[in-house]
């Protein structure tokens, strides 16, 4: 197979989840890569959503970094904005928290499987506009929601994509949550 010879509706394949795993080896052991995957994988990711703001990336099931003007949003595919994707997006969600046994066991039908309830709480993460479950994760009470992603766009578009985004700042690659929690500390 030539270089740039993956057809877009292979990608979409790869996107939806349907494509053959005889195909998927294909591709993962192709002797020259498709140099334009990622846009062709951007442009389905585009086409898959109803709104118009640009994708920069993906970041999971649901979420993606998008272009909004000047800002750059962390942006639910229902078309919730989360805000700066440089704030972590957990701190604008709704939260469901399990701590106690009984709780647990309605997600944990083995109990062996069930973290400490003394030590550690199940918090659950949705979208305020569509109730989809965005992420889960287990950690020590207390503990800030773990920030998943903060990717330094601008190094990957401009040194592993090479089409630097016009945008580019220093500004952006910055961990941004701590604002958020100080302005809250100073609201009555
Ligand atoms: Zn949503």
């Amino acid at each position: 197979m030539q270089d740039n010879a993956v057809p877009r509706e292979t990608v979409a394949s790869l996107v939806d989840g349907t494509i053959t795993w005889k195909r998927a080896k294909e591709l993962v052991r192709l002797p020259v890569k498709d140099a334009d995957r990622f846009w062709k994988y951007l442009d389905v990711l585009q086409s898959r959503v109803f709104w118009k703001e640009k994708i920069l990336l993906r970041v999971s099931e649901h979420l993606y970094i998008v272009a909004k003007g000047r800002e750059r949003l962390i942006k639910c595919d229902c078309g919730h904005e989360f805000g700066d994707y440089r704030v972590n997006w957990k701190l604008g969600s709704r939260v469901r928290v399990r701590r106690t046994r009984e709780d647990m066991k309605k997600v944990f039908p083995v109990e062996v499987a069930m973290p400490d309830v003394e030590r550690a709480e199940l918090r659950e993460y949705y979208c305020p506009g569509c109730l989809s479950l965005l992420s889960v994760e287990t950690a020590p009470v207390g503990q800030l929601p773990v920030f998943e992603v903060l990717p330094d766009l601008d190094t990957f578009y401009r040194d592993w994509l090479g089409k630097p985004l016009p945008d580019e700042s220093p500004d952006w690659f910055q961990d941004r949550t701590c604002e958020l929690t100080g302005q809250w500390a100073r609201e009555d």
